[in-house]
């Protein structure tokens, strides 16, 4: 249960929004006040975050919309959409889509590479620039972009060379486009959740989830709202002088 509703009248749009942690931020977000935008490829499973959503705070107005953040088209077409319908572009982002192709680096395929580059680095690109131009081309006050990374950016983990660049790479972008767009009054930020149970950890062998487990200080996986919970924190003017940092939702896992 949220403790307030400091994001009330905030428009939010969170990729990956039909499954695990997007569907826990836009429950978050909406349990908070905020109108929220739905994003996922898969329009099913956006749907059907959006009939969880809360809609009694004032002026909550959620929509579901498909779209596939590692094309340029798809991602421009849904920013315009949300203008069209609520007059103004969406002052939280949240970049939650991401995939996984694991192997080990002597067996990659290239393709394999290409493809989650494409999605995790490549999409938070493009929603990343195509959010902050609608908010500096209307002249918006504020802004909050984060950006779902992984600890695994930080400390690389085997059979995910793909990945963990994926994830080193969104620091990097965050921590540019926040030297970049605080003059616009625009906080960008990054989460970086350790091992959290979600249907992309529900890939990952039962053995492995346990000696993962045994090393988590905290003694367990996260939860997806433990993630949803720091990203409300980043949206909300709780955080207003944050920006460029990425904050760990780990456990305590690979502390220090
Ligand atoms: P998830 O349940 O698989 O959710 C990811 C969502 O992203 C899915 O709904 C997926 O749609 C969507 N998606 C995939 N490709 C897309 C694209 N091109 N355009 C738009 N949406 C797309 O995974 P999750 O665990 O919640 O992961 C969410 C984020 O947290 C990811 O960025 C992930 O890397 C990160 N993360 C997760 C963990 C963890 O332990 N779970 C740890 C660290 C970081 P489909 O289902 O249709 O593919």
């Amino acid at each position: 249960m949220a403790a307030t509703t400091r994001l009330i009248s905030r428009l939010a749009v969170v990729t990956g929004g039909g499954s695990g942690i997007g569907r826990a931020v836009c429950q978050r977000l909406a349990s908070e006040g905020a109108t929220v935008v739905v994003a996922d490829l898969n329009e099913d499973s956006a749907n059907q975050t959006l009939r969880i959503l809360t809609h009694d705070l004032k002026g909550q107005d959620h929509m579901a919309a498909a779209v596939d953040v590692s094309s340029k088209e798809s991602v421009e077409k849904l920013v315009t959409s949300i203008q069209c319908r609520y007059f103004q572009p969406p002052s939280v982002c949240v970049n939650a889509a991401g995939i996984t192709q694991d192997d080990f680096l002597l067996k990659m395929e290239e393709a394999d590479f290409d493809k989650v580059i494409r999605v995790n680095l490549k999409g938070s690109f493009l929603f990343t620039q195509a959010v902050s131009k609608a908010l500096v081309a209307c002249g918006a006050p504020k802004g909050s972009i984060i950006t779902v990374g992984s600890i695994v950016g930080k400390v690389g983990n085997i059979g995910q060379a793909n990945y963990s660049a994926s994830k080193a790479g969104v620091e990097g972008l965050t921590r540019t486009a926040a030297k970049e767009l605080s003059r616009f009054g625009i906080r960008c930020n990054c989460v970086l959740p350790g091992f959290i149970s979600t249907p992309m950890t529900d890939k990952v062998p039962e053995k492995v989830i346990s000696k993962i487990t045994s090393m988590v200080p905290l003694g367990r996986m996260g939860d997806p709202a433990e993630v949803a919970d720091v990203c409300a924190f980043l949206a909300s003017d709780d955080s207003r002088y944050i920006t460029g940092v990425s904050i760990e939702v780990t456990g305590g896992l690979f502390i220090g």
